[in-house]
């Protein structure tokens, strides 16, 4: 019989094991390093990546420097500088410094560590590969602090196959650098991804402007600044006109005591000032920034310290909630959203009355059509009647999307769809349309309905290889937040294979010269932008058939007519042509109801006529 003896782990798997904990995914790394650099109290820190911060993460920075003779000890697990900031030890680990990152990283990564101390001749520099320390040696460099992580995971085979792709990655690590970027508004911060840069935060810009950049205009010029005042807690940051809203709580930013943090409770807090000015399922916009005693929050939580417990929650909900209540009052806001429209999504931007926006012509070549229906997708009928010169034949569709398109979960079974008399259709709050069936009545959603069928379209002519492509002849310029273009140009493949074609224009924007010719109803931007939307969220897809399947839909949304889109009699029937044509006109591509249907015997029973 063999006796069980007790062992003491040996150091590389403990490593391996913390850094279970601490590092997730590159951007995990970015934050440690980053966070270290910021400690150290640099005020430029300039971020290379390659392959989405899998293949080679590096960090330098022009901060206070590592002595050569604590090179090596600085990859100890819990070993520690900043003691000498926190009055006792217990203090130390309050503030999160337990000395483990380093340690953690060079566990799974082959890690080099430069450092020169300013005022120091020159600098040292050491190697750590998976846990395994070299030598320290000089090096020549500038003072400050440079650490280059490559390989990650290269020791946990099974820990590199969960890392998505590198736009995915990158997006973590953006969203990361945002949070870091906000809460220390002097930092100079750049961002560069395999050879070309993301982005520049200049040290000079302060909090709005950085909120600008990553955010875009619309965000920055909606947002007012708030302040509590002194007290025990204080609440400051700005917070955005209630027109500026969202889908998603993802611009709703929290930090306490210059960290970024998550909290159901005080989100929740944030969106109850804003009651009654926001349409149900919009979130607020807002950047709040909490100052609390050191001693009143416990930042220990969590291991990534993502979450925090404040010693009395209710109170700092009550502070969220009345400062930021406060200060929309001062604005007035209730009396504008009484005529509000409920379909508005950026309500500064004036609804136009007709379902069809005009483009300016210039910017369009003439529409190739092979469909002569009515004006619903047909708004400018006039440009139809130029001759198509050679060089304006859509674009040929890449060969590849055949395959990828063809992975998407094959089409419902159709449904068979009764034959309806088309006589008095009647649109009513320019949203729904009410038929008489030969059985009773039908409510149509105007604008579940049209997606449906433009979905269909999209992704039948797809499928075939004939998706029909309007290139612009002037390419659009779309200036984006930094972080975005770099996400859009990595799926570039993708939204070609939607007639969807962008390239780089260099800085913050990139150029669109193509779109599917069906969708041509709708702003060929606005349609980018909505799909650049889901790109932003995407890591949610579990493979790319899925993801362009995704994208279509938004496609269909957005090009699809809007509830509060007034249609003619024509545009009615010609929807309503298509949807016999539909495999499955009964749901939205998202699976809501098109339809809603009365029988004769139910009116009846409900009026009590039987
Ligand atoms: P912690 O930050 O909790 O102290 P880390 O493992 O992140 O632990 O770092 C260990 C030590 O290495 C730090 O305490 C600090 O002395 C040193 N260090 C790491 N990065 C830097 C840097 N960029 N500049 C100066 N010192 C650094
Ligand atoms: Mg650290």
């Amino acid at each position: 019989m063999t006796v069980a003896r007790i062992q003491q782990l040996p150091a590389n798997v403990v490593a391996k094991i913390a850094a279970g904990e601490v590092v997730e995914r590159p951007a995990s790394v970015v934050k440690e390093l980053v966070e270290n650099s910021i400690d150290a109290g640099a005020s430029r820190i300039d971020i290379e990546l390659e392959q989405g911060g899998s293949e080679l993460i590096r960090v330098v920075d022009d901060g206070s420097g590592i002595a050569a003779d604590q090179l090596a000890l600085a990859f100890a697990p819990h070993a520690t500088s900043k003691l000498a900031e926190a009055e006792d030890l217990l203090e130390l680990v309050t503030m999160g410094f337990r000395g483990e990152a380093l340690a953690s990283i060079a566990g799974v990564a082959q890690v080099l560590l430069q450092s020169r101390r300013p005022g120091e001749p020159s600098g040292h520099e050491v190697r750590c590969d998976a846990s395994v320390l070299g030598e320290v040696r000089p090096w020549n460099g500038t003072p400050g602090t440079r650490i280059e992580v490559r390989q990650l995971f290269f020791n946990i085979p099974v820990r590199k196959t969960f890392l998505k792709s590198a736009a995915t990655e990158l997006g973590h690590i953006t969203e990361v650098l945002t949070r870091l970027v906000l809460a220390n508004p002097t930092i100079h911060l750049t961002l560069r991804h395999n050879g070309k840069q993301v982005f520049e935060v200049p040290g000079s810009a302060g909090l709005k402007n950085r909120i600008g950049l990553f955010f875009g205009a619309e965000v920055e010029d909606s947002l007012f600044e708030i302040d509590s005042g002194e007290g025990a807690a204080r609440l400051r940051g700005y917070v955005a006109d209630p027109h500026c809203n969202k889908g998603n709580a993802k611009l709703q930013y929290l930090f306490v005591n210059g960290r970024w943090f998550r909290d159901r409770s005080l989100g929740h807090a944030f969106q109850e000032a804003y009651r009654g000015l926001l349409m149900t399922g919009r979130c607020a916009v807002g950047f709040l920034f909490l100052d609390v005693p050191p001693d009143s929050v416990d930042i220990n939580v969590h291991p990534q310290k993502h979450e925090v417990r404040f010693r009395n929650q209710s109170s700092i909900y009550s502070l969220v909630r009345s400062t930021v209540k406060a200060r929309l009052l001062k604005e007035n806001f209730v009396p504008r959203f009484q005529f509000q429209s409920e379909n508005v999504e950026h309500p500064t931007t004036s609804t136009p009355s007709r379902a069809f926006p005009d483009l300016p012509p210039a910017f369009f070549q003439p529409p190739i059509r092979q469909d002569t229906s009515p004006s619903i997708f047909s708004p400018r009928r006039a440009d139809a009647a130029r001759t198509v010169a050679p060089w304006e034949q859509p674009a040929a569709i890449p060969p590849t999307q055949k395959e990828v398109i063809t992975e998407a979960p094959p089409p419902e079974l159709p449904f068979f769809i009764p034959p309806l008399a088309i006589g008095s259709a009647l649109q009513v709050h320019d949203s729904y349309i009410v038929l008489e069936t030969t059985d009773g009545m039908q409510v149509i959603d105007q604008h579940a309905l049209h997606e449906r069928i433009l979905y269909e379209q999209l992704r039948q002519r797809i499928v075939s290889g004939k998706l029909e492509v309007q290139r612009l002849l002037i390419p659009e310029a779309i200036d984006l937040p930094a972080p975005q273009v770099a996400v859009v140009l990595e799926a570039a493949a993708e939204l070609a294979q939607l007639g969807l074609e962008v390239s780089d224009f260099g800085g913050n924007t990139i150029l669109l010269s193509s779109y599917p010719t069906l969708l041509e109803r709708r702003s060929p931007v606005n349609i980018l932008k909505g799909v650049i939307d889901e790109l932003l969220n995407k890591e949610r897809m579990p493979n790319k058939a899925a993801l362009l399947d995704h994208l279509l839909t938004t496609m269909a949304c957005k090009a699809a007519v809007k509830a509060g889109d007034k249609l003619t009699q024509e545009e009615i029937t010609h929807l309503l042509k298509l949807r016999d044509l539909a495999e499955d006109s009964h749901h939205c591509p998202h699976g809501r109801p098109t339809s809603l249907n009365f029988s004769r015997a139910q009116l009846d029973k409900q009026f009590g006529r039987i």
